[in-house]
């Protein structure tokens, strides 16, 4: 039975490359503890609300000497309010506006009604009110301008804050991932010795013991011990050579040998060597004419073995296998589909994560080390393409492998 992705329904997952760097903002954003001026401070606006005004009378002063007919006397003072509460707030802005009208009354009004400036009266009031009002609306739109503006730079320093917090984070899980991989490699390199002693001396008794024959009362039961602990060690030098290779692949030691290469000639001697060693048969589709790319062929090889090996090994010996490579547009597209038991939909977005291995896989009696997914993962991204894989349970899956065709 045969498997069309298209047609049936799959859960899917799609393996993007890790997106890493979080890189923090660069707007000039002024620090919280960052020293304020003494000029800055609410008490020297208080001050400075007294020459400003001053200033704002000197020129209305001065215009209506110049300019006798443009009559318009309180246009420099409203500046003059607009200044203070802009530079230091509403305190100083409302000082602002009682000297403005105290000058106003003074120079213009008393003057005017002949009035001294100490008589009070009730007109007064009411003329100088829409100034005020004018004055009042200016300092309170201010405040609100500062406010709102006051909230934006506390809610961008709260972000550039958290982005460098994200930075840090993200740096210290960098070192300690290099500082795993540095002690996995470690680790496999130590092991690799002691079990290749392991392995040489198993296998050197289990010589000798053949040698002695059936003279030895126990000499089965000696066999199937050193039988055991030979397959023991061929696993255990196979997980310490994925280890090995993951951590090179990670840390970006094992460099690829990148070369013009043909893609058919790497599938096909991928699938033969599995179809010899498995002795079952694979369906094999390839483009013509064949795929030419830039890549490690040795590496896309490992990557073909390894998602041929687990079709075979995830699948009953008698159903179909099948393996597709084409063309399509700009990329190299390859299927290896199986009929197999599928990855249930919850436990598909861990299959590229080392060591992880399927609840079934698990309880069944197929070997394997979680390692091989991941590898092939490093490889492709490595190579700037994707791998993701789609699957139903107990229908089959489907592992996709897109590679760019640079022309
Ligand atoms: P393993 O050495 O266990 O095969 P892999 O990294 O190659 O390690 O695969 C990880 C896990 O993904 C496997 O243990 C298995 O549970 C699941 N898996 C991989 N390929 C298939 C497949 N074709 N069908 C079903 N499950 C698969």
């Amino acid at each position: 039975m045969s498997v069309n992705p298209r047609n049936s329904q799959q859960s899917s997952l799609m393996q993007e490359p890790e997106q890493q760097a979080t890189e923090s903002t660069q707007t000039k954003i002024p620090r919280l503890d960052q020293k304020k001026h003494w000029w800055r401070s609410t008490r020297a606006g208080y001050a400075f609300a007294f020459p400003i005004v001053a200033l704002g009378i000197g020129l209305n002063l001065l215009r209506a000497y110049l300019l006798p007919h443009l009559y318009f006397p309180t246009a420099f003072l409203l500046i003059a309010i607009l200044c203070i509460s802009l530079g230091w707030g509403v305190g100083p802005g409302l000082l602002a506006i009682l000297l403005s009208c105290a000058a106003l009354i003074y120079f213009y009004l008393a003057p005017f009604l002949h009035l001294s400036f100490l008589d009070f009266d009730a007109g007064l009031f009411f003329h100088i009110l829409p100034f005020a009002i004018e004055s009042l609306a200016v300092v309170f739109i201010i405040r609100q301008l500062k406010k709102t503006r006051q909230r934006e730079l506390e809610i961008t320093r709260t972000a550039r804050d958290q982005a460098e917090h994200l930075a840090d984070v993200n740096e210290q899980l960098k070192e300690a991932n290099q500082l795993k991989d540095f002690f996995l490699s470690i680790a496999s390199h130590e092991l690799k010795t002691p079990i290749t002693t392991i392995r040489g001396e198993a296998q050197l008794a289990l010589r000798r013991l053949n040698k002695l024959g059936a003279s030895l009362p126990e000499a089965t039961a000696f066999r199937g011990v050193l039988t055991r602990v030979d397959e023991q060690t061929i696993r255990l030098t196979n997980l310490v050579n994925d280890l090995l290779h993951l951590s090179s692949l990670r840390s970006q030691k094992l460099e690829l040998d990148i070369q013009p290469c043909n893609l058919n000639e790497i599938c096909t001697r991928a699938v033969e060597e599995q179809c010899l060693l498995s002795k079952r048969p694979i369906n094999l589709m390839l483009p013509s004419p064949a795929i030419q790319l830039q890549a490690d062929p040795a590496r896309l090889g490992q990557v073909m073995t390894n998602l041929t090996n687990n079709a075979l090994k995830y699948s009953p010996v008698e159903s179909e296998v099948g393996v597709e490579v084409r063309r399509e547009q700009d990329v190299a597209h390859i299927e290896v589909r199986d009929a197999g038991q599928g990855i249930p939909p919850e436990q598909m977005a861990s299959i590229f994560q080392p060591f992880f291995r399927t609840e079934e896989a698990r309880a069944s009696t197929v070997s394997g080390t979680g390692l091989g997914l991941a590898i092939c993962k490093e490889i492709i991204d490595q190579h700037h393409g994707r791998i993701w894989c789609e699957s139903t349970v107990g229908q089959g899956s489907t592992f996709f492998v897109e590679l760019p065709l640079i022309p």
